[in-house]
């Protein structure tokens, strides 16, 4: 399947993501934390495909994408963050990237949070956020997605976690193997993990080690 769909508007959420509200094709759904490959419909461009998670939920009149462009080559991200409203995507089937499955542990690094915007954001719905945490992990505090909504949606459950920036108002990382000792009361308990693949590799291999099961997700290089 492939949908010709317009950009109804795009919002910053950060100095290098924007989250894009689409035109939403009749009769489209998807699970929260499900993704799809766009492409920009646009000379070589379309051709070019990237998977992105949905950020928005079934009932919303509109589909939202929440984005990273990397601005230091010249790929689909970083075109992305050229377009207008008006402007035109290539949507694709949805497919299974990471799926709820009760109460937990989530652990995310930068845009690697975008799977669990969606499945938050239904949680919260529902009014089923209990049981859960969010551990959040990023290069500075200007990195951190949508840390205001998370705060609304878990209170004291949504930590930060900085690896680049000395700052006294959060933690610093990284996330290893004391820090998951620390932190994690329940290692039988699901864990969610998304990220950059060095992060996911290292913490899904300590979690492994320590009697875990973790669902994981590598996001990026
Ligand atoms: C299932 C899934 C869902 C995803 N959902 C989202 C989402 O919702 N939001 C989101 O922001 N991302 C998401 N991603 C990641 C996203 O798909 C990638 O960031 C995107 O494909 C990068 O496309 P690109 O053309 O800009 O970079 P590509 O050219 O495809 O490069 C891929 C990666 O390699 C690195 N890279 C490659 N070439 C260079 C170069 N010359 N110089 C420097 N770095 C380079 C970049 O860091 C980049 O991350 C998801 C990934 C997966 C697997």
């Amino acid at each position: 399947m492939e949908k010709i769909v317009k950009i109804l508007s795009i919002r910053n959420v950060t100095h290098d993501v924007r989250s894009y509200q689409i035109e939403k094709p009749a009769g489209y759904r998807f699970e929260p934390g499900q993704a799809t490959e766009i492409s920009i419909n646009k000379g070589r461009w379309k051709e070019e495909r990237r998977p992105f998670t949905f950020t928005s939920l079934n009932d919303w009149p509109y589909l939202e994408f929440t984005i990273k462009s990397y601005h230091d080559h010249d790929g689909v991200t970083n075109e992305l963050s050229k377009l207008v409203p008006g402007d035109e995507l290539i949507l694709r089937d949805v497919w299974g990237a990471i799926s709820y499955h009760g109460e937990g542990y989530f652990i995310a690094g930068g845009a690697g949070i975008t799977p669990f915007i969606a499945i938050f954001r239904q949680l919260h719905k529902d009014g089923k956020v209990k049981g859960n945490q969010l551990y959040f992990s990023n290069k500075t505090s200007q990195d951190i997605i949508l840390k205001e909504e998370f705060d609304g949606i878990l209170g004291l459950h949504a930590h930060y976690i900085l690896t680049r920036e000395e700052n006294p108002n959060y933690r610093k990382g990284p996330i290893n193997k004391e820090f998951l000792l620390r932190e994690i009361g329940d290692f039988s308990k699901p864990f969610y993990i998304c990220g950059p693949d060095k992060m996911v590799n290292d913490i899904t291999q300590l979690l492994t080690e320590l009697g875990a099961n973790p669902e994981a997700l590598v996001f990026e290089k």
